[in-house]
Formats: C-alpha cells, structure tokens, sequence
C-alpha cells in the first residue's frame, strides 16, 4: 500500500490561482502521454507517487488522453484507487471535454449536451464524484458562448466540479467567457494556454486579460513535448516522443534550425548549472500570472530534473538577453 512522504510539502512553495481560493504547486503534472493503454501502467503509478511525494497536488486529464481516448483517464482511476484515495482532499484534479470523444453530432466542441455527458462519463472512468476543475478544452466557433458557459456552471451547480476553466481560448473570447461566468455566479478559475520558450502566443493579450479578471494560468507543453530539452541535439533517440507512432510531436518537426537553437539554450542553461528543461520552466514562472506549468514526463527521471527547476527561478537581465537573442534569431 502507497504511503506519501511525509515531508511532501516542506519544500514546495504554491501559487495562488489568480484571484481565488485555490493555490497550486508551480510544477503540475499531466497526462496526455504515458498513461494510456499503449503505455506501463507501473510506470504511470510510479511518476504519480513521485509527483505527489514531492509536493506535486495537481494532475490534469482530458476525456480523451490515452492512446485510445478515454484510457488515461480509466488508468488514472486505477491507480487513484489504489494509491491516492486516502489523500484525494490534497489533490486538485482537473478533465476536460471539447475535443472528438465520441460517434455522432453530440459527442464533440462545446453544447451543454455533449460537456454534460462527457463530464459524467470522466467521472466513471475515473472512479470520482467530482473533478476538482472542469475545462471546456477549445473554443468552439459554433456554439454560443453563453451556452458553453451556462454547461460549466450548470456542472459546478451539480456538484460534478468545483471549478471551471477554458483552455486553448484566446484573448477576446476568454474575457467574453469571464464576463459571462461571473455573471451566471461560476467565476473561470483558470486557463490552460500553449506557452513556451518556442510557442509565445499567450503575451500578445492573453496574459493581460488573465491578470485584469484575476484569472490563473497554467501553460501546457512549457517544454515543446520535449523539444526545449537536451534529448532531440544529437538526432531523435528511440522511444521519445517524437519517434513513437502514438506520440503527437512529429519527428518532422525536429529541424536543424530548432536544434540550432536547442544547442544555444543548452549553453545558457548549463552557464546557469541547470539543464535546459530546468530552464525552460524557470523562464515560464518569471512571470507571476503563471500559477503552474504543466508538464509531462515519460519517467520519473525527467519530473525530478524538471523540479531541480524550482532551485533557481531567477534569471538576471543578461541571461534573459541572451536568451531573447536566440530565440528571436
Ligand atoms: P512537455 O512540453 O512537458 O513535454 C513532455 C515530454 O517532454 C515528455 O513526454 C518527455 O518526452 C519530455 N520531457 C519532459 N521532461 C523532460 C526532461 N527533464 N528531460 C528530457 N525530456 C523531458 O508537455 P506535454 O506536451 O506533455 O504537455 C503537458 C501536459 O499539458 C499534458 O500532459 C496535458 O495535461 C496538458 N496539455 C493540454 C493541452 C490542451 O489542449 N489543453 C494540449 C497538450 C497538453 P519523451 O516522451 O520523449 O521522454
């Protein structure tokens, strides 16, 4: 039987969640890769165990994280079983819906019917009676928002969420989905955004918005599933992601050109004495509207370097030149 470590949290310091009662662990740990069928589900236990070991009281799922779709999820109700449920009131677990789950016109975007749905077969599958936080996954152009949002508050009021968020929305459309959800009583708690090193989309608005509605965010793929790390430098090895059929970075997009700048990041992270994936993270949580960044790991290895991160979050002025330099060369 799991036994947590009884220091989990002595050294792991939280962030509030914008402007609401919940804070996170800087580092969350999610599991769209390596918790499918198509993985070792004593890894998955494993990496979990870790994660919450050392202070890690967050983990995100989607309706359809596996490979197939909905597998993750059921693995995750496994292992939460087996190891977690003395401890679920210090976990904050999130899912999601908004992308194809199911056949026919209902089971896909973002109506009532199909978050409804979706959100009870997660907790099925996950063996739960609520999920901490309840996304709606992406902007869907067919829907009315106001439906979308009257969906996540609906689910809140029925006690199947605690808390709502958006994810991959972008500037306009979050502060409409703000406006809306304060209205219906259910404030957004949180956005889950691509942010990274190579993905900057978020500072052209997004974050500004976040900041003003006291909304928190949680940047997913903070290391280009595994781009801003040293492993791609010399060719790509077997059994990344990138070399894996299942796995979603295609081995086209490791071109010379991001190699270059791969090699040139290496250099300031190890000038710092961290690795590059360390440095990744720390470059993300610079920025105090971050609450977490959310990684993904294929061992346990790789989550205890990424939390060697939180070791040296600070960067001076001319490490955060240089580092501008490459990216915008
Ligand atoms: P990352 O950018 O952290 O990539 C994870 C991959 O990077 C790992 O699988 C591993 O690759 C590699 N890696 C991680 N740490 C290290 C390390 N220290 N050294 C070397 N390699 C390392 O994030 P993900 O793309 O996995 O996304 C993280 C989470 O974000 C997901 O699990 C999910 O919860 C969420 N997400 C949300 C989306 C949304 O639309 N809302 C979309 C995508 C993700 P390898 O397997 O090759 O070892």
């Amino acid at each position: 039987m799991y036994q947590a470590n009884e220091n989990r949290y002595k050294d792991m310091s939280y962030r509030r969640c914008g402007k609401s009662g919940i804070v996170l662990p800087p580092i969350s740990l999610g599991l769209w890769h390596n918790f499918g069928d198509v993985d070792v589900l004593e890894n998955g236990k494993q990496m979990l165990h870790t994660a919450f070991d050392n202070g890690i009281t967050h983990f995100d799922l989607a309706n359809n994280y596996g490979p197939p779709p909905g597998s993750a999820e059921r693995n995750f109700g496994e292992i939460l079983k087996a190891s977690f449920l003395p401890y679920r009131d210090e976990l904050i677990i999130s899912t999601k819906a908004g992308y194809g789950m199911w056949s026919g016109p209902y089971g896909d975007w973002g109506s009532k019917k199909y978050l409804v749905s979706s959100l009870d077969q997660s907790l099925k599958r996950m063996g739960l009676d609520y999920v901490d936080v309840f996304y709606h996954h992406r902007p869907d152009p067919n829907t009315p928002l106001e439906e979308t949002m009257s969906a996540l508050d609906l689910i809140v009021g029925q006690g199947k969420a605690l808390y709502v968020g958006v994810s991959n929305y972008n500037a306009e459309d979050t502060l409409k989905a703000s406006k809306i959800l304060k209205e219906l009583g259910t404030p957004c708690l949180i956005h889950q955004p691509r942010y990274s090193m190579f993905d900057r989309w978020v500072e052209d608005g997004l974050l500004d918005v976040l900041g003003d509605e006291g909304i928190g965010a949680i940047a997913f793929s903070p290391l280009a599933q595994g781009l801003l790390t040293n492993k791609y430098i010399n060719g790509v090895p077997e059994n990344s992601r990138a070399s894996k059929a299942t796995g979603f970075l295609q081995k086209e997009s490791v071109t010379q050109d991001v190699i270059n700048k791969v090699i040139k990041l290496n250099a300031i992270a190890e000038n710092r004495n961290q690795s590059l994936a360390q440095m990744a993270v720390a470059w993300l949580l610079k920025d105090d509207r971050i609450t977490s960044v959310l990684v993904g790991v294929s061992t346990e290895a790789q989550l205890l370097d990424n939390l060697g991160a939180l070791k040296n979050l600070d960067f001076s002025d001319s490490e955060l030149e240089a580092i501008e330099v490459v990216l915008k060369g």
